[in-house]
């Protein structure tokens, strides 16, 4: 027999090597291998088991690595895709679909020496009483780690041996499974009676669920039967089975979610829930463990998080492949959890843009969510308040099934969203007020009323610039094309891109000026909470940004004291403006509305409209109604006016008609290819090539005469990237469109085969980019 082996040194080809008669039984797809490469040995995944090879003169494989074969086929079927869609190599494909914690070669569970009661005796040996003391404790426990009792009773480990000796007790390892949750409380809560939109939503999702076929409980006779994707026919991708759940915030759409899980559950099948990093919270985890923890089904939810240490990593990912846990809840790569049979897939927050991986392979975890569940027939619900434009638009084209939450339960009202014009605020307050008579008002009331308001603006730091009037010295990054924002509390001037740093100076730096009248401007948190300090001596502020939180602890404090009222104003970035409840929270503050509206980004008029909707339904969750307080220099922007009105619709229309003229996503679709290097002259001059050889590629007839039948594409560049520069490195883009990617992938991954680069620049091919800086 013959293994074919995708090894994990990056070299975009698969290997055959003969499987030895002692290892035969224990090789399988997915079955991690080490094998003989020249004269070292390497790492890598059988991706397929055959008769017999086409090469002679196999070498062998050395050994096995872990107990188990780590990638399922189904996983194994997606990484495939993933590495043709994407344009990556497959090994590096292959990597990313198992945690760092789980590939690691001496991975394995923890193991403690465990003390046990033998079973009952009829005659109980002589005892003494230190013996007999020990032995009482035991009996208590049953069951407990032989450090435990070491510190319980004192004893050394010399007497425990003696009960041992006489049979009453057994000492031997065991799996010691780390459980990050173990400290948590979690107090098990019930389905609740849904509203007729809820009830409706999970309807359809359960007869979706219904209409495919039962999955296998796991220790039944067919559990390891389950027909793999590879050679089942029938498991071929189908129509239908993928929605979307547009709700409002605090629609209830977590309360869908659950319920289609149980389902889910009681169908045999496990599920995977996906949300942003940044939601990842304790909160969150708590939600779902508290529905499924405990219960008839006992199912256990496992979580797999880049907080989690190594070892929990490893534990809780085990747990899903050996099926205990059926609930798979993290961020984007658990998208890969080896989760089988998988009935459901959970998309939170489908708009964020943090489900798109921002190095090789650069994968959109929703759209592999979608393409897996299709591979596996399982259901995907994507939720959202402010859906993608590419979602919606698939709602429209009959590709994703649309289900609408509009109220808010309990029928809460919308919060009541005003718009400040900031120009007229700065001809009354002369100069660029931070603060609008109104939002000061609004502050000064909720103050008075012990109520709590939150202050949102986009961007940290003090001030955004340092301008020297004199000379026109402007304090840029010697690393990169961007000005550097000086952070008063360091007394620094700081890079955002590659975290350059230099001492925040009084005078200017330029030798021949040296005027000390040199200016900062522009605007960031940190100077909203010191103007904040000084307009409202008597509050209690707190600002959260990634500056304030240094220790791991700092999120869920600060979070924590405001919860408790111990805080009367949070200011703070994005990561305040994703689902969070705080029922006292009657009021939210949008320093600078436009900030992100003026990004070189086909996409900032969305990014700004969803971040908006976003930020303002933090408002008014609880009794009482909630106000917001938009400030904006450009307050007539549809983005900004839709969100005003909680009108989502009305804001795809509109945007979708620019999408339409330039054909920008939805509509087409982008591949953006970045080249970059320390010299600029060659990076253009390859970025210049790239393109030349594209064109020949693509002028070239496929084999069979026809064309490559990407008649429709337009090839924009090379010129700058928007971030010209970028930690030394110059960077230039070729941006192209087209109404087929999968066609524009293979001919991109054809053309990379034959492409010779200058060893100092790299291609960066990103399909689906989010970011085209
Ligand atoms: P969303 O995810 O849409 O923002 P959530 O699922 O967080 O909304 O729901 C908001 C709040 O309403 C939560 O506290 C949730 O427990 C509660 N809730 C959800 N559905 C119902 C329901 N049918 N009846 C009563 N309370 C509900
Ligand atoms: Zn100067
Ligand atoms: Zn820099």
């Amino acid at each position: 027999m013959v293994a074919r082996v995708t090894l994990e040194i990056a070299l975009r080809k698969e290997f055959d090597y003969a499987i030895p008669p002692e290892l035969a039984a224990r090789i399988d797809v997915g079955t991690r291998v080490k094998v003989p490469f020249g004269p070292r040995q390497v790492n890598g995944v059988v991706t397929e088991v055959l008769e017999e090879s086409t090469h002679t003169n196999l070498r062998s494989i050395v050994r096995i690595i872990g107990a188990q074969s780590l990638v399922t086929p189904q996983v194994l079927k997606l990484a495939r895709w993933i590495a043709d869609y994407y344009c990556c190599a497959p090994e590096i494909a292959l990597k990313s679909v198992l945690p760092d914690a789980v590939r690691k070669e001496d991975a394995r569970f923890k193991e403690r020496l465990f003390v046990r009661l033998s079973p009952v005796r009829a005659e109980m040996p002589k005892l003494t009483k230190r013996q007999q003391d020990i032995l009482h404790v035991i009996e208590e426990w049953r069951e407990l780690p032989l450090q435990r009792l070491l510190i319980l009773t004192g004893a050394t480990p010399a007497t425990i041996r003696k009960l041992e000796d006489k049979a009453l007790i057994s000492i031997a390892p065991e799996v010691d499974e780390r459980d990050p949750y173990a400290k948590e409380e979690i107090l098990p809560t019930q389905s609740m009676t849904l509203n007729a939109e809820q009830a409706l939503a999970l309807e359809k999702i359960k007869a979706a669920i219904n209409q495919r076929a039962p999955g296998i409980l796991p220790g039944s006779p067919n559990w390891k039967q389950t027909p793999t994707l590879l050679d089942s026919k029938e498991a071929r991708p189908d129509a239908g089975g993928t929605f979307l759940l547009h709700g409002v915030t605090g629609s209830g759409k977590t309360e869908v979610y659950l319920q289609a899980i149980a389902h889910t559950l009681e169908q045999g099948k496990g599920a995977i829930v996906l949300v942003p990093e940044i939601s990842l919270t304790p909160q969150t985890v708590e939600r779902f463990k508290a529905r499924f923890s405990s219960g008839p089904l006992r199912t256990l939810v496992a979580v797999l998080h880049s907080h989690l240490s190594a070892g929990e990593r490893h534990d809780e990912w085990h747990k899903i492949r050996q099926g205990r846990a059926r609930i798979a809840i993290g961020a984007r790569s658990a998208i890969f959890a080896p989760v089988d049979p998988l009935g459901l897939i959970i998309v939170d927050e489908e708009h964020e843009h943090s489900y798109k991986q921002e190095e090789s392979p650069r994968y959109h975890a929703r759209d592999v969510a979608v393409v897996r569940g299709q591979m596996e027939r399982a259901v995907v619900v994507l939720g959202s308040a402010t859906p993608s434009m590419e979602s919606f638009y698939n709602t429209k084209r009959g590709k994703y099934e649309l289900l609408e939450l509009t109220v808010r339960v309990d029928d809460q009202k919308m919060p009541v969203v005003r718009v400040v014009d900031m120009r007229s605020e700065g001809r009354k307050q002369k100069g660029v007020p931070i603060f609008s008579t109104q939002l000061k008002e609004a502050i000064t009331q909720r103050l008075e009323k012990s109520e709590q308001t939150i202050l949102f603006l986009n961007r940290r730091g003090y001030s955004t610039s340092l301008l020297c009037p004199q000379c026109g010295y402007v304090a840029e990054c010697p690393n990169c094309s961007v000005s550097l924002t000086f952070h008063r509390r360091a007394a620094k001037l700081l890079c955002h891109i590659c975290g350059h740093s230099a001492p925040a100076p009084s005078v200017c730096p330029e030798p021949k000026c040296r005027s000390a009248a040199i200016r900062y401007s522009g605007l960031g948190t940190e100077k909203v909470e010191d103007t904040l300090a000084k307009l409202f001596p008597q509050a209690r502020i707190t600002r959260m940004d990634s500056d304030t939180l240094k220790k791991k602890d700092d999120y869920r404090r600060i979070l924590g004291d405001f919860r408790l009222g111990k805080i009367d104003i949070l200011v703070g970035t994005q990561m305040i403006a994703k689902g969070l409840h705080f029922p006292n929270v009657t009021l939210v503050g949008i320093i600078y509305a436009d900030l992100s509206l003026h990004l070189p980004d086909f996409r900032a008029g969305e990014r700004t409209f969803q971040l908006l909707t976003q930020v303002a339904g933090r408002a008014g969750r609880g009794d009482v109604e909630g106000e917001v307080f938009v400030q904006a220099f450009t307050p007539f922007h549809p983005a900004i006016q839709y969100a005003r009105r909680h009108d989502f619709i009305g804001f795809y229309d509109q945007e979708i008609e620019f999408r339409e003229q330039l054909k920008y996503p939805p509509v087409g679709r982008i591949a953006l290819l970045t080249l970059r290097g320390r010299n600029e002259d060659k990076v253009r001059l390859s970025a210049e090539h790239v393109r030349t050889e594209l064109e020949k590629f693509l002028a070239q007839p496929r084999q069979g005469g026809k064309g490559t039948g990407l008649g429709d594409l337009v090839i924009a560049g090379p010129a700058p990237a928007p971030l010209a520069r970028a930690e030394t490195f110059y960077r230039y883009q070729l941006m192209l469109r087209t109404p087929a990617m999968t066609k524009l992938s293979r001919a991109i991954a054809a053309m990379q085969e034959t492409l010779a680069l200058p060893d100092d620049v790299m291609l960066a091919v990103d399909i689906d980019p989010v970011d085209l800086a």
